[in-house]
Formats: structure tokens, C-alpha cells, sequence
């Protein structure tokens, strides 16, 4: 996500915020003085807490989680690829809301030991008599809230999974984004009519979620089963080892092709060379300038015999919107970002008729 911080890395994990959370925090700040700040800090490091939970147990299902970033809104952690059975899901979607319930739980018995316990959910909209009242009430309500039955809400997760054991993924991610998109309406008219901003934002965050997360799971079931060598490109042109960059640019006028594998000697890929590749190399080195010297050298390779899914994550983990597709070191197709679109038009269109 642009605009976002590193600021640190724990257990492989990337942690970054966004810039807005630190707007808001120097807006806590200048109106509520370092007490307000510290107290925004502390619920920060509790939606960290929340985020890790999914976190670790992603990594026990081997599912690993490159970054996470806080937003004013809540944290969101990247898992690499989503986890293959509901039941997986179901779990890692339900650690999050469950270390939020302990913290909850901890700041409640800080509290009754004190000798003045909260009661449990009545006065969950008044600000809270000390920090531990705000960081109990704060935690249960980012717990009822997480537990919405809408994406990208915990809830949301929790409920397709729950769906998708008897329905499959696809049918499953539908109704759960519509089911939470009718929740966003429902919770945007109400902020509307309360005045609560804030509120209004999230809701309108909770829409473009639904529909996001609907998305990629069909872009994801349209390829099951299927393998790189059913949706790869096969009509298309390469360069040799020796060619200039005018030849490739003859290439680019004449076709629709965007990218272009150098081959080696031998027939196999020394790399690609991408229409932004071409003009840089073409503004340094002019059209005498070999292709292979303004070329992306190490790209991934994708073998003809991976699985669709996967070929996805390598495509969409990669700078450049096609990758060379090799067997037994020959380069035979080209996966491109275009013909995946396709192929998901393809697929819609054939499964509504
Ligand atoms: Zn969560």
C-alpha cells in the first residue's frame, strides 16, 4: 500500500503504518495532549497483538504473512496466500478476535481487582474513568466490531468459511460479500443519521472490501485445475540473444505485445524486456543498444506444469505483468496479467449461461 512506514519486523513479518494513523496520532496529540497519545499507542499495540494472533496461526497452517499495516481503522495483515481448506480459514479468521477477548478479559480483571469492575457491556459508548476503563472498553468493541459479518472483518471471514464447507469457495465468498455489503449499507445509513463520520468512512471502507475480496476469489476459482500450460500465451514473439533495441521496438510497433523474452543462445530465457525497459534503453543507449543490456535479467521463470493458483501469486509478486513460461529449460508461452483477464471473462460468461 503507498504511503505507508516501516517500522520494524517481527518473526518474518513486515510492520508498517500508514501515514494517516500518524496523522491521527499528531492529531491526538496537539487536542488531547501526551495522555490522548499515549492512549492511542496502546490501543495501536493492541490491534498489533490482534493482527499477530492471525499471524501465528496463518503460520501453523504454513501460510506465511510478508507484511502487516495499521491503519486508523484497524490493522490488516497480508498473508501470502490464502489458506487451502475453510477450515483453515475459520481458525486464523477467529485468532484475532480471540487475543482481542483476552486482552478484554486481562483489562477486566486489572479492574475487578481494583475493585471497581466495568460493568460488562452497558456503558460500552461512555469514555471510561481511567485508561484501563478505555482500554477495556475499547477492546470489546473492537471485538464486537471485528466479529461483523462482513468483509474485511474477522466476521466476515469467519462466515464464509462457515458457508463455504457446504457451498465451495466461490458460491460461499458471494453471498458472505453480499451479506456484508448490505451490513455496510445498513451501518452507513445509520452513522449518517447519528452524524458519526468516522463511522461513515468505515462503512464505506467495509463496501469496497466486500466486493474486493469477491474478486480475487474469482479470479482464483476461474483458474481451478487448470495449469500454466491451459492459460498461457502461446502466439507471441521473442528477441534473440543479439537483438537491438531497435529491432525490439520494430517488434512493439508491429504487434500488440508488450513484453518480450531475450532468449539465450540455447533457446532459454535470459530475460524480458518490457515496453518501459525499451524506451529507457532506447533514451541511454540509442537503437544500436542490444536488448539484453536494457532487459529485466532476473525474472521468475514459470514451469508449464504449475498449478494456475500458484502462477497467479508469482505474476501478481512480480515488477512486470508478464512472466516467460519454460519446459525443460525452452521457452514455450508467456503468462501475461491481460490473458488471466481474459480468461476470467471467459469463465463468468460460460458459468452464467
Ligand atoms: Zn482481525
Amino acid at each position: 500500500m503507498p504511503w505507508s512506514l516501516r517500522i520494524g519486523r517481527i518473526a518474518g513479518t513486515d510492520i508498517k503504518v500508514h501515514i494517516t494513523f500518524l496523522l491521527l496520532l499528531g492529531f491526538f496529540l496537539v487536542a488531547g495532549g501526551a495522555a490522548a497519545a499515549l492512549l492511542l499507542l496502546a490501543v495501536f499495540l493492541c490491534v498489533l497483538l490482534h493482527e499477530f494472533g492471525h499471524i501465528a496461526m496463518a503460520r501453523r497452517f504454513g501460510v506465511r504473512t510478508p507484511d502487516v499495516i495499521l491503519l486508523p481503522i484497524g490493522g490488516v495483515a497480508r498473508l501470502e496466500r490464502m489458506p487451502e481448506e475453510p477450515r483453515q480459514e475459520f481458525l486464523i479468521a477467529l485468532a484475532g478476535p480471540l487475543v482481542t477477548l483476552g486482552l478484554a478479559v486481562a483489562f477486566y480483571v486489572i479492574l475487578a481487582a481494583r475493585g471497581t469492575p466495568p460493568a460488562l457491556v452497558g456503558e460500552l459508548f461512555q469514555a471510561g474513568a481511567t485508561p484501563v476503563d478505555e482500554m477495556y472498553r475499547i477492546n470489546v468493541l473492537l471485538l464486537l466490531f471485528n466479529l461483523l459479518p462482513a468483509f474485511p472483518m474477522d466476521g466476515g471471514r469467519v462466515l464464509r468459511a462457515l458457508l463455504a464447507s457446504r457451498l465451495g469457495l466461490a458460491r460461499a465468498t458471494r453471498i458472505a460479500a453480499s451479506v456484508g455489503q448490505m451490513m455496510a449499507f445498513a451501518l452507513g445509513f445509520w452513522a449518517l443519521s447519528q452524524g458519526l463520520i468516522l463511522l461513515l468512512l468505515v462503512a464505506f471502507f467495509v463496501f469496497i472490501g466486500a466486493s474486493g475480496e469477491a474478486q480475487a476469489v474469482e479470479t482464483r476459482m476461474a483458474g481451478r485445475g487448470l495449469f500454466v500450460r491451459d492459460v498461457m500465451v502461446t502466439d507471441f514473439k521473442s528477441l534473440p540473444f543479439s537483438a537491438t533495441l531497435n529491432d525490439a521496438a520494430e517488434l512493439l510497433v508491429a504487434s500488440e505485445q508488450r513484453e518480450f523474452p531475450v532468449l539465450t543462445f540455447d533457446g532459454g530465457v535470459a530475460g524480458m524486456l518490457s515496453r518501459d525497459d525499451l524506451v529507457r534503453g532506447l533514451a541511454r543507449g540509442g537503437p544500436t543498444a542490444l536488448a539484453r543490456d536494457a532487459m529485466a535479467g532476473s525474472v521468475a521463470l514459470v514451469p508449464t506444469d504449475l498449478p494456475f493458483e500458484r502462477a497467479i501469486e508469482v505474476l501478481m509478486g512480480s515488477r512486470i505483468p508478464a512472466l516467460p513460461v519454460v519446459e525443460n529449460g525452452q521457452l514455450v508461452g508467456m503468462l501475461t496479467r491481460d490473458n488471466i483477464t481474459d480468461l476470467v471473462l471467459v469463465r463468468r460468461a460460460v458459468s452464467e449461461k
